[in-house]
């Protein structure tokens, strides 16, 4: 062996090191629910609702489906991924009926600010009032992760709702944010999101300014497959706009869907070499609805009871298997963008960042 072959084999061995503690670096999914309420989310189908003609265009198809006589089967029945694999593996948090609340911190109860209290780690209710297209002028944690060494162009975003590329402030923070109606843009194209771009302008979303979640779901899982980004973030939309539609039906079977697509992102992580064992996925919603009066189950806001409590889910690297949280404690939204800093190893500014990390272990 000549010296110049064995000078590069030692440079190969004393970079192996590096690389690998880089790859153990934990990754981190973060999804979340636009305004599923906590009330499906711990007892399934609610029985007012469920039965309500002017709610559900069929009662009997939807209550073959969903409707199980105790909350423990009806949850099962509308989410299964949640209340069986991750039901074993991680925890559920602001089940209230046992003491477990979540809630969020803002008072507006509504998505820009909830998303911004999620993301950013602090509820600002002077400046984020309106769910207006305006640039977040407070920096999210992906902001924050793109902006340092370690993370630089290894964090994305996926939305369904139009507004996220503002949320996020794409321009200032330069995380690439797939939102709303975009389609994807790079320049290796893989051809599922060429067939994804075909498709998209073709089948009709319901809304203007939010597309189906099927379409960001899969956008983001081709990213997460191809550019193997560190901090993920993924947005559905259809639940809080079924509701506003009153289509109880609709807001039941996307809940359901939406949790197919969580199981798939988790089967994914964990058959990549990249993701697998070092993958810690976050879940939560960015407002709750109301109850009572029953008609209140399609709003949300500052003036509607109840519409601050959320709910958190954790699962994958370094959370412990606690499942359903059944004793008393308070949990807030401001937590999570925190508890994510620190799981990617990120220094947190106390000053923007005031809540206390959650302890998952
Ligand atoms: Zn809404």
């Amino acid at each position: 062996m000549n010296t110049k072959i064995l000078v590069s084999l030692l440079l190969l061995l004393s970079s192996v090191p590096e690389v690998y503690s880089q790859e153990d670096n934990t990754k981190v999914v973060l999804i979340t629910l636009d305004g599923f309420r906590w009330q499906e989310m711990f007892s399934g189908a609610d029985p007012q609702l469920i039965t309500n003609r002017e709610y559900v265009h069929d009662t009997t198809a939807l209550k073959k489906r969903f409707w199980r006589e105790t909350p423990e089967e009806r949850r099962k029945a509308l989410l299964p991924f949640i209340w069986s694999e991750i039901y074993e593996i991680g925890q559920i948090h602001g089940n209230r009926a046992l003491g477990s609340k979540v809630d969020l911190t803002n008072t507006m109860w509504f998505s820009y600010p909830g998303y911004n209290e999620i993301l950013t780690g602090k509820a600002d209710d002077k400046r984020i009032v309106s769910n207006d297209k305006i640039p977040n002028p407070n920096k999210t944690i992906l902001e924050l992760a793109n902006k340092s060494v370690r993370y630089n162009n290894k964090v994305s975003a996926f939305g369904s709702w139009d507004v996220f590329p503002f949320i996020i402030n794409e321009g200032r923070s330069g995380v690439p944010v797939n939102a709303g109606f975009e389609i994807a843009k790079e320049e290796n194209l893989t051809e599922r999101e060429k067939f994804l771009n075909q498709l998209q302008p073709i089948v009709p979303s319901p809304w203007s300014t939010v597309r189906l979640d099927a379409f960001t779901h899969h956008y983001a899982i081709e990213e997460m497959k191809k550019n193997h980004p560190e901090f993920i973030y993924i947005s559905y939309g259809e639940t809080d706009d079924f509701a506003h539609d009153g289509d109880y039906g609709a807001y039941l079977k996307s809940a359901h869907t939406t949790d197919a697509l969580i199981r798939e992102l988790w089967n994914f992580t964990q058959s990549d070499g990249f993701y697998k064992n070092k993958t810690v996925f976050m879940i939560t919603t960015d407002h709750g609805r109301g109850t009572k009066p029953l008609d209140t189950w399609k709003s949300h806001g500052g003036d509607i009871v109840g519409a601050g409590s959320v709910w958190f889910i954790a699962f994958g690297k370094g959370v412990s298997p606690k499942g359903e949280i059944k004793n008393e404690k308070q949990l807030f939204s401001n937590q999570i963008a925190p508890t994510i800093m620190n799981v990617l190893g990120l220094k947190i500014d106390k000053d923007k960042m005031p809540a206390d990390i959650l302890d998952l272990n």
